[in-house]
C-alpha cells in the first residue's frame, strides 16, 4: 500500500481468526483484530511502518518501558454506519494529545501522516472486524514504549508505536457511584496529569481498589493540595448539572483535556445550555446535592460517551443522585453517538471517514 508519502510494508494473517469471534459476548479490550501497525524508532527516525499479524512482542527484559513507565497512549473508536462506510470520530484530536503527551515524556513526536496513514492502512485490512449497530464499534489503542534495552535511568533512544484494535459490542453502562478523593490524587501542579501516560493509571488503581472495597466504582480526584476541588475521575471527564447550568473543572495541568468533554461543551453551547467551565468546590456540590438543586453528575471519556453518576461518597457519607427527568447525559450521548454513526449531520465537521 503507498500514500503520498508513507508506505506502510503489510504481512497478512495466514488464516484470519474472525470466525470464532462471538461479537455479542466479547469483553471490552479482550479480542484484538488480525493485524496491527508496528513502527520502531531508531537512529533519531521513526522508519517504514509495518502491519503484522497480531502477536506477542518481543523485547529484552531491560527494556526501559518496563522499568520507568516511558510509555503513552491513545483511545479512539471507529464506527462502520449501515452503508459500511468506516468513520473515526475527531482523530486529529488524539493525534495531537498523543505528541503532547510524548513530549512530556521525552518520547520523539510521531510524524502525522505516519499516524493516520498507518491507522487507516489498518482499519482498511480490518475492516470486516467492525460490527453494524449503534454501540458496536472497533476501539484503537495506538501507544509508544521505550524498548532500549539499558536500566539506567533516563530517555530511551529507542521506541516503538504500535496499534492494536479491539471489537467493542454495544452495552447498557449501569450508572457508577464515585468516591471523592480525601487522600490520594492522581496528578500534581507540573506533574503529567495532562497526558494519556501509563503511569497515571497504575498509580490510581491502589486508590480505586480501596473505594471499590466501599462500593464505588471510581474515584473522584481533588487537587492535590487542598482535596477541595473536584477534578476528574479515572478515564472520564466530570460533569455537573446544577438546575439548568452545566459545569466542569477548567483542563488545565492536572486534568486530561478530552475529546468526548470538548465535544459535550461544544454541543451544549450549541444547544444554548449554560455552560460553566470553572473550578467546582467539593463543598458545593454536597450542598447543592443536599438541597436537591444537583440534578445531575456524569462522565465522559471515549469508552461509554457518557457515564451517568448515581452516587457520590464524601466523608463516610454517601450521597445519592436521583435520577432527573430529561437528563442532559442522555441527550448528548445520543447527539454524539448520531454524530459517530453518520445518522446526524456533523455540523461541526467531526466525522472522518477511514
Ligand atoms: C482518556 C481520558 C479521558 C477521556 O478522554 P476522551 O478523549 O474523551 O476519551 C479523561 N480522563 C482521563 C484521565 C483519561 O485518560
Amino acid at each position: 500500500m503507498k500514500s503520498e508519502t508513507v508506505s506502510v510494508d503489510i504481512e497478512r494473517v495466514k488464516v484470519s481468526r474472525i470466525q470464532q469471534v462471538d461479537f455479542k459476548n466479547v469483553a471490552f479490550g479482550t479480542v484484538f483484530t488480525d493485524h496491527m501497525l508496528v513502527c520502531e524508532y531508531k537512529e533519531g527516525a521513526w522508519q517504514i511502518p509495518r502491519i503484522l499479524p497480531y502477536q506477542p512482542l518481543s523485547l529484552a527484559p531491560s527494556a526501559r518501558v518496563f522499568h520507568y513507565g516511558q510509555a503513552v497512549f491513545e483511545g479512539m473508536k471507529a464506527y462502520k454506519d449501515e452503508s459500511g462506510m468506516v468513520w473515526l470520530f475527531r482523530p486529529e484530536e488524539n493525534f495531537r494529545r498523543l505528541n503532547l503527551s510524548a513530549k512530556r515524556l521525552a518520547i520523539p513526536e510521531l510524524p502525522e501522516e505516519l499516524f493516520f496513514e498507518g491507522l487507516k492502512a489498518l482499519l482498511h485490512l480490518d475492516g470486516e472486524w467492525i460490527q453494524k449497530g449503534v454501540g458496536n464499534s472497533l476501539y484503537v489503542r495506538p501507544f509508544i514504549i521505550a524498548t532500549q534495552p539499558s536500566v539506567m535511568a533516563s530517555a530511551a533512544n529507542s521506541y516503538q508505536f504500535i496499534i492494536i484494535c479491539s471489537p467493542v459490542q454495544s452495552y447498557y453502562t449501569k450508572p457508577i457511584r464515585l468516591k471523592i478523593a480525601e487522600h490520594y490524587s492522581r496528578a500534581a501542579n507540573g506533574g503529567i496529569g495532562f497526558a494519556k501516560a501509563a503511569a497515571n493509571y497504575a498509580a490510581q488503581f491502589y486508590p480505586t481498589q480501596l473505594a471499590a472495597e466501599e462500593g464505588f466504582q471510581q474515584v473522584l480526584w481533588t487537587d492535590a493540595d487542598t482535596h477541595e476541588y473536584l477534578e476528574e475521575a479515572g478515564t472520564m471527564n466530570v460533569f455537573f448539572r446544577i438546575e439548568g447550568v452545566l459545569i466542569t473543572a477548567p483542563a488545565n495541568d492536572r486534568i486530561l483535556d478530552g475529546v468526548t468533554r470538548k465535544s459535550v461543551l461544544a454541543l451544549a453551547e450549541e444547544a444554548g445550555i449554560a455552560v460553566s467551565v470553572r473550578s467546582v468546590m467539593v463543598d458545593e456540590i454536597i450542598m447543592a446535592c443536599e438541597k436537591g438543586t444537583l440534578l445531575e453528575v456524569f462522565g465522559s471519556g471515549t469508552a461509554a460517551v457518557i457515564s451517568p453518576v448515581s452516587a457520590l461518597g464524601y466523608k463516610n457519607k454517601v450521597y445519592e443522585i436521583p435520577v432527573c427527568s430529561n437528563p442532559y447525559a442522555e441527550r448528548f450521548k445520543k447527539a454524539i453517538l448520531d454524530i459517530q454513526y453518520n445518522l446526524a449531520d456533523d455540523a461541526f465537521g467531526w466525522r472522518y471517514k477511514v
